[in-house]
């Protein structure tokens, strides 16, 4: 399945894409004379329950009238599929061919560092750049979204833990990043962490091992890449991880960009006013945002 959050005629909700269309879960749950969540966040906290329910009716949805609660893609507003995600944790140089580009070492355990969830936006929704901000750079990235709760979880359990995937846009400062030596600050603006447009469930993408991934500006392709690249895959991602961090449902984790970024072009070639960021990972969907320069 692949699931959004949307907002239609001002409430808020989330369903299962279906063609061109929407189901939103908690209505087929009403269906099939069950409940589900009002928010998604709740649905993926109860997931070990919840997913498997939507499954079932999804697999059995055509023995309903479903057509009346059906939503036309078009008409609903997409949202950041989590809005209040607990932890949102990002590995830096987690890609051989991006490692490369930048002339940095391969690293022996993951770099990690983390962005505050007031960076979240939607897709469509505009990436802002401060004009103070002077080099502003895309990095096209494979993000899990963590199911359930676990500490120390061994390579072999991960996937137990996985809710499902995303696009997420690692957007960052270049000069302030760089300036400041930590990542925090020039990773951290609002609107620097575009995610979406969908969660794909686990079960839906068999595997993670090799994924296109793809970053175009304005129709140009700067980032073509395969999660075949990544220095360490998702199990083992989740496994340092936890050896640190207590993972809780609806925690996001972005694996890292690959090759291509906008500062290790020659020349150098950053975001402006007016651009847009298409990044496209097989299985999950296309993720497009704007930028928009403000004083
Ligand atoms: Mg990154």
């Amino acid at each position: 399945m692949k699931i959004a959050r949307y907002i239609f005629r001002n409430k808020e909700s989330y369903g299962v894409l279906n063609q061109e269309s929407i189901l939103p879960l908690p209505e087929l749950a009403k269906r099939f004379k069950t409940h589900f969540p009002s928010r998604l966040e709740d649905f993926i906290v109860e997931s070990d329950e919840t997913l498997q329910k939507a499954e079932k009716m999804m697999i059995n949805k055509n023995r309903l009238d479903i057509d009346s609660i059906l939503l036309p893609l078009n008409a609903v507003s997409l949202l950041a599929p989590i809005s209040f995600p607990p932890k949102i944790i990002c590995l830096g140089l987690n890609y051989f061919d991006h490692a490369r580009e930048t002339r940095s070492a391969i690293p022996d355990e993951p770099i990690i560092f983390m962005k505050p969830y007031t960076a979240l936006i939607g897709p469509s929704q505009k990436i802002i750049k401060p004009t103070f901000v002077k080099e502003l750079d895309y990095e096209g990235e494979f993000c899990i979204v963590i199911g359930k709760k676990g500490k120390h979880i061994p390579v072999e359990k991960a996937t137990e833990h996985i809710f499902g995937y995303t696009i997420f846009n690692d957007v960052s400062a270049r000069d302030i990043q760089f300036k400041d030596g930590q990542w925090t600050r020039g990773k951290s603006f609002d609107t620097f962490a575009p995610t979406g447009p969908y969660i794909t469930t686990k079960s839906h993408l068999k595997k993670t091992c090799d994924l296109a991934i793809r970053t175009w500006i304005n129709g140009d392709l700067r980032q073509n890449s395969t999660t075949r690249n990544m220095v360490f895959n998702v199990s083992q991602i989740i496994y340092h991880l936890s050896r640190i961090i207590t993972l809780e449902p609806g925690d996001m984790i972005a694996t890292g960009t690959p090759a291509g970024v906008g500062f290790a072009m020659k020349p150098k070639c950053f975001l402006k006013d007016g651009d847009v960021v298409r990044i496209e990972i097989e299985g999950i969907g296309i993720l497009e945002n704007f930028v928009e320069e403000r004083a």
